[in-house]
């Protein structure tokens, strides 16, 4: 049997396999240029070098490579242009697009590491360094998974996209949401958009909790501090809303449970985080010797964080807080409340029986021999951008990488799970198209 001979009786999948095992190095290479681009968000770093690599790179492989800076949306600026990009890569037939979305996106380095944070340290089988796991290791895989079809000239329909989109950590607006808005993620252009964020490599993530974020503040009447009674305290007004929210809410919100399967488990349940409290005066900075003078508040401000549930209704999350602050106005007819948005995006969850869905989780059976884990994500990624904008279902996150170790000191990502995802990747589009192992 001739070398060609021998290629064409193994299945399309058993070749990409091999390919991909020996596209190991290039792998890790891979990995290691794109966390040696320090994209740290905020303010928005070098994300045009880091889309232009990715784009190179996408360009040797016979992609057509689009540049989308997010102009006009909400973090975009010269100082840091918010530069996404996009690749397309057709076969010979027509056929379902299928769409890799990574965001190029890092957070802070913080404290506590024991390596360089930007060199991309190879050691113990694992590439550490910030945006390792989250998921610049993820969008490698994608980009191996695809780059192993190409290479194996399998005669695929359809067609691949990869992006390297900004912002994932601060909304996504001039990233995924600016290209949703543009069609880039709505049918008939993709059909089936998978996210490489960090959730393990045999889980499929679903979607995430709802999220409404919000300011809520108090009004007051300044006086002089020595004679209070002539105003009237925001902060006070504040204590008697933050009283209601601790012995009423929180109460209420644990014994919301939902049949989501959110992972850690601890955010089965709504939940609400005070994020930040202002009241008063402007802050004296710690240190400083200036002396405050006496005035009583005429503002108070809170930033809620509320995550809540798929059997929740979204018009309830922001009516009860409404209706804690106007029970604090009957109580005390001097109490004047403002509340603003801030961000809102309801709940999501692919069906189990999304065509996407089934293939990620034949893919996961063929890699690992066991079940995949379908869970939800305790809080938002770019996939409600796809949804909400691009109406597009057939959207979830599947990536290697631990998701407790996502913006941590010493983050990492497994070179073996890299390896291993990037096959239920292949897995998966593979079967998609129609070219599945049985
Ligand atoms: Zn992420």
């Amino acid at each position: 049997m001739t070398a060609t001979a021998r290629a064409a009786a193994r299945s399309p999948q058993e070749r990409v396999f091999e390919r991909i095992d020996s596209l190991g190095d290039d792998l890790v290479a891979l990995t290691q240029d794109l966390v040696r681009i320090p994209t740290v968000n905020p303010p928005g770093e070098a994300y045009q070098p880091c889309a232009e690599f990715v784009g190179e790179r996408l360009r040797r492989w016979g992609y057509d490579v689009e540049y989308h800076r997010g102009l006009g949306e909400r973090g975009d600026n010269d100082a840091y242009p918010r530069l996404n990009v996009l690749g397309r890569v057709a076969g010979r037939s027509s056929g379902p697009t299928i769409h890799f979305n990574s965001h190029i996106d890092v957070v802070e380095v913080g404290k506590g590491w024991s390596v360089d944070p930007f060199a991309g340290v190879v050691k113990d089988g694992k590439v550490y360094g910030r945006g390792t796991c989250d998921m610049k290791g993820g969008m490698a895989a994608s980009m191996i998974a695809v780059e192993a079809i190409l290479a194996e000239r399998i005669d695929f329909p359809g067609a691949f996209e990869i992006s390297g989109t900004v912002d994932e950590e601060s909304g996504g607006f001039a990233g995924v949401g600016f290209l949703a808005k543009r069609g880039y993620f709505s049918r008939p252009r993709v059909d089936y958009v998978i996210i490489p964020e960090p959730l393990h490599k045999d889980c499929v993530c679903l979607g995430h909790r709802g999220v409404w974020w919000a300011e809520v503040e108090t009004l007051g009447r300044i006086a002089h501090g020595s004679m209070p009674y002539l105003g009237v305290s925001a902060i006070r007004s504040m204590t008697r809303f933050l009283e209601k929210i601790e012995s009423r809410l929180y109460p209420a919100l644990e014994q919301r449970q939902t049949a989501m399967p959110v992972i850690p488990e601890g955010s089965r349940r709504s939940t609400l985080n005070i994020n930040s409290i202002h009241g008063g005066q402007v802050e004296i900075p710690r240190g400083s010797d200036a002396a405050p003078s006496p005035v009583v508040a005429d503002s108070c401000r809170v930033v809620l964080d509320r995550r809540y549930l798929i059997e929740e209704l979204p018009e309830q999350v922001e009516g009860e807080i409404v209706a804690l602050l106007e029970e604090c106005k009957r109580e005390h007819p001097q109490f004047r409340y403002a509340v603003r948005e801030i961000l809102h995006f309801p709940p999501n969850m692919t069906p189990d029986d999304s065509p996407l869905v089934q293939a990620l989780d034949a893919g996961i059976r063929q890699v690992f021999g066991y079940d995949s884990k379908h869970v939800v994500s305790p809080g938002t990624y770019d996939q409600k951008h796809v949804q909400r904008v691009g109406h597009l279902k057939d959207c979830v996150a599947y990536g290697p990488g631990i998701l407790d170790l996502a913006h941590q000191p010493d983050e990492y990502v497994g070179i073996d799970d890299m390896l291993a995802s990037a096959k239920v990747m292949a897995a998966a589009s593979l079967r998609l198209m129609g070219l599945a192992t049985p």
